[in-house]
């Protein structure tokens, strides 16, 4: 059951260091594991070092549209201080968008009978992927997910939907909307685009 993952965090083991925060496999918290919001926490404990900005506080935040900040990485607009971090290391969130953007799209280009080669060569991109995804919370219960529910890699319908449940999985974890898993709708959305 994947909606109850058991994750360390620093509440368990690092009393020092902001509550919550994901420790990867190497007992240490994990910058990918995380949001960048949660590890910009990091910043305020003077006992360990973080390379992020420095976070305003609330009330230094203006109601301009234009932008007022002295930091070339943060901005305000009308309601948020927005930050720029296009060129920072991703987090949680800018990987997973990146990685299924990688995988819906590589299945709305898969043959749509796929050869046997072909198989066997996205079978071992999803197995790798599982083994290999930075995220390692994520990456565990990607492997659990993937155990009970073996890739279709058939052909491009069946991988689409295939993809799409497992990307429900982790939605459903992380309270997320679901997703429609027709063809219709993978379609419209990582293939051909709307039909007007
Ligand atoms: P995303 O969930 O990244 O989705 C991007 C776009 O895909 C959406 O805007 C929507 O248009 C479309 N979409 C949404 N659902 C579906 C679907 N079912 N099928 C097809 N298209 C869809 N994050 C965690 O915090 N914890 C985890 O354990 C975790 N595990 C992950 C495991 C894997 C293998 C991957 C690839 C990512 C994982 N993530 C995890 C990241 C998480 O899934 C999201 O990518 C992240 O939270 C950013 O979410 P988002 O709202 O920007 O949209």
């Amino acid at each position: 059951d994947i909606s109850t993952p058991v994750v360390r965090t620093t509440k368990q083991t690092h009393p020092n260091l902001p509550p919550g925060l994901i420790l990867g496999p190497d007992g240490k918290p994990c910058k990918v594991c995380n949001s960048w919001q949660d590890w910009a926490k990091l910043q305020n404990n003077k006992k360990t070092t973080s390379n992020f900005p420095k976070l305003p506080s609330p009330s230094s935040a203006t109601t301009s549209s234009s932008s007022t900040s002295s930091s070339p990485l943060e901005h305000t607009t009308a309601n948020a201080v927005v930050y720029d971090r296009s060129d920072c290391p991703p987090d949680v969130a800018q990987l997973g968008r990146s990685t299924w953007t990688f995988l819906h799209t590589t299945a709305a280009y898969y043959p749509l009978k796929a050869p046997p080669e072909t198989q066997n060569n996205m079978m071992a991109l999803l197995k790798s992927l599982s083994l290999l995804y930075p995220c390692s919370w994520c990456a565990d219960d990607f492997q659990k997910d993937i155990k009970y529910n073996p890739p279709d890699v058939s052909g491009r319908e069946g991988l689409s939907r295939w993809l799409c449940e497992r990307h429900n999985s982790v939605n459903l974890k992380l309270g997320k909307e679901r997703f429609e898993c027709t063809n219709e709708k993978l379609d419209e959305r990582w293939g051909e685009g709307p039909k007007n």
